[in-house]
């Protein structure tokens, strides 16, 4: 038995979301991100309010401002331990067995393995982001991408669209721009999150829109943690 039913790349809106849904539901899930301070981190002031039900909406409502929204999402995916466990370290590539994802090498050194591997990773993917003249490898302000997972992905065979994004000025912080990279639509089920190329892969988020809204990712999130949430209780019915 591997220690992980799930292995979630990207603590996200998306990313967080699943995992906490999952633990939630008595899963043992592994919510691998490459800095536990940028966990469930808003660019910008919320905007449009979350849906009812998620992890969003219950730190949301607790009416806190952004930075505390993220302290709080936290702590309560931490509270969902021994089932959740979060792990800081940056994925560079599927671990692949017989045409299935079974977990990530990391930059770190050690792999994670999973029944399942989902991948949330936002605007990470080949991301370039720029202020002015200057551009760097970022996914947004002050988090680096790495190109590493980015190109593991594209030698495996999948398919990318370019996105983009853009933040405006905030309390002192410069307006920017990322540019990345998400899955093609012919690489992604939205019915079923998943990502036919390898079974036992799925995806949310921006890595899969191009980034619609903190809700939408997040709403996202805690759908596919529901459908893996059937899908564990009767994998046979759902051709895993
Ligand atoms: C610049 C910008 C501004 C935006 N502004 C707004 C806004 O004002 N309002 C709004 O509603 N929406 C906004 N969005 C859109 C969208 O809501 C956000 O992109 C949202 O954060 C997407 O959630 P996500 O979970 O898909 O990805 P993210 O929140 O980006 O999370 C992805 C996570 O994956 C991690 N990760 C990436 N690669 C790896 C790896 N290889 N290994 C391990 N971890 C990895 C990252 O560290 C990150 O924590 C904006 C998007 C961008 C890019």
């Amino acid at each position: 038995m591997k220690a992980f039913e799930v292995l979630v790349v990207g603590a996200g809106f998306a990313g967080s979301e699943a995992a906490y849904r999952l633990a939630r539901g008595g899963r043992r899930v592994a919510l691998l991100t490459q800095s536990l301070d940028s966990l469930f981190l808003p660019i910008s002031p919320v905007t449009d309010p979350p849906a009812p039900g998620t992890l969003f909406a219950e730190v949301y409502e607790e009416g806190l401002p952004p930075f505390l929204l993220h302290a709080r999402a936290k702590w309560r995916l931490e509270a969902e331990r021994p089932r959740l466990h979060l792990v800081q370290a940056t994925a560079t590539g599927l671990l692949v067995e017989g045409g299935r994802a079974v977990g990530v090498r990391t930059w770190e050194g050690p792999e994670y393995r999973a029944d399942r591997v989902v991948l949330a990773v936002g605007s990470f993917l080949g991301a370039r982001l720029s202020v002015g003249q200057i551009e760097e490898a970022a996914g947004r302000l002050g988090e680096a991408a790495y190109d590493d997972l980015f190109e593991d992905l594209k030698a495996r065979g999948f398919a990318f669209l370019p996105a983009e994004q853009r933040a405006s000025p905030f309390k002192g912080a410069p307006g920017y721009r990322v540019r990345f990279y998400r899955f093609a639509d012919a690489e992604w089920d939205p019915e079923t999150f998943r990502l036919p190329r390898l079974s036992g892969l799925y995806a949310a988020g921006a890595c899969t829109s191009g980034g619609q809204s903190y809700r939408e990712e997040s709403l996202a999130g805690f759908r596919l943690g529901e459908r893996l949430l059937g899908e564990l209780e009767d994998p046979a019915g759902e051709g895993a």
